[in-house]
């Protein structure tokens, strides 16, 4: 059908003035292995990477993001600690993300794991002062892979005064890290503006597949809680992924609004979709295949 120009003008006009404005939602942005996620590319520091996470933050009206510590990069990368004053300096709450990244289902013992989760706590307190900073995020989102140390673990956590800070969803910008670094060092701009636009492409698709998962499981689009990573290419890419959340009609809300829906009566490993899919015998569809893949890119 060839409608003549001035009928295709008037409809696309007629349409946007009906289109209904996005469905709100609540999300809480969490912020993973701070203070040192991945390579750190030349000719930037740490702090530089946590400058731009708050800027874009600030910039979008995002009122908190809970940043994740694993103490142990404080060791291996002095001057980061340079991006925890910049964190606490925004005003951002940190927590513990046990010290070396130690994954529950992995670690030899959960003595051994609970060992690790202590040794990252004074790093994480020295700089929280009085504010409450008994949140934990799991390595892996790992709550364990058997009963007794799913249990054990959890039951620990919460006598030790932690909440769980669940996920519910995420971008998987840490698959990008690796190859941002090596493609920066070759200068690969085409190879980074490629990648770019695949992740901004994935970015929306998964926002959506994120609502339909969550009314599909949930009945609604519960408060949502985002899990991003404290890299590189995280803090190059986030302006743009929350342009595309504030188009979706994202409503940003503290970590502790968000999980004060009932959604998240029950906090643990993975995201809360996956476990509710999961109690309900309900197969979520698969994220489709990358066409381009990171760890290919760059080499
Ligand atoms: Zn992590």
């Amino acid at each position: 059908m060839h409608l003549p120009l001035a009928a295709l003008t008037a409809l696309l006009i007629a349409t946007a003035a009906t289109a209904q404005p996005p469905e709100r939602f609540d999300i809480a942005i969490t912020v993973d292995d701070l203070p040192a996620h991945g390579p750190l590319p030349a000719g930037m520091t740490r702090a530089d990477i946590a400058l731009a996470h708050v800027a874009a933050f600030k910039a979008h009206g995002v009122p908190e993001a809970f940043g994740f510590v694993n103490a142990n990069r404080l060791e291996q990368e002095p001057d980061s600690a340079a991006a925890l004053a910049v964190w606490r300096q925004a005003g951002h709450p940190l927590g513990n993300h046990a010290y070396s990244h130690l994954g529950l289902s992995n670690a030899p013992s959960l003595q051994a794991w609970q060992a690790d989760v202590t040794a990252g706590e004074a790093a994480v307190a020295a700089r929280m002062g009085d504010a409450d900073w008994h949140w934990f995020r799991y390595p892996f989102l790992d709550g364990g892979s058997d009963a007794a140390r799913r249990d054990g673990a959890s039951t620990w956590l919460t006598g030790r005064g932690y909440r769980i800070a669940d996920v519910s969803f995420s971008f998987e910008d840490w698959a990008y890290t690796d190859a941002y670094a090596r493609c920066l060092a070759q200068h690969g701009e085409a190879a980074i503006a490629a990648m770019k636009t695949q992740y901004l492409r994935e970015v929306d698709a998964e926002i959506l597949r994120m609502q339909a998962a969550s009314r599909q499981v949930l009945g609604r689009v519960v408060p949502q809680v985002l899990l991003t990573h404290a890299g590189a290419w995280s803090s190059a890419t986030l302006p743009a992924v929350l342009a595309r959340l504030d188009a979706a009609g994202a409503r940003y809300v503290t970590l502790a609004q968000a999980q004060a829906d009932a959604a998240y009566a029950n906090p643990g490993g993975g995201t809360v979709i996956e476990r509710a899919a999961r109690r309900q015998g309900i197969a979520l569809p698969a994220k489709p295949a990358r066409r381009i893949d990171p760890a290919t890119v760059c080499r």
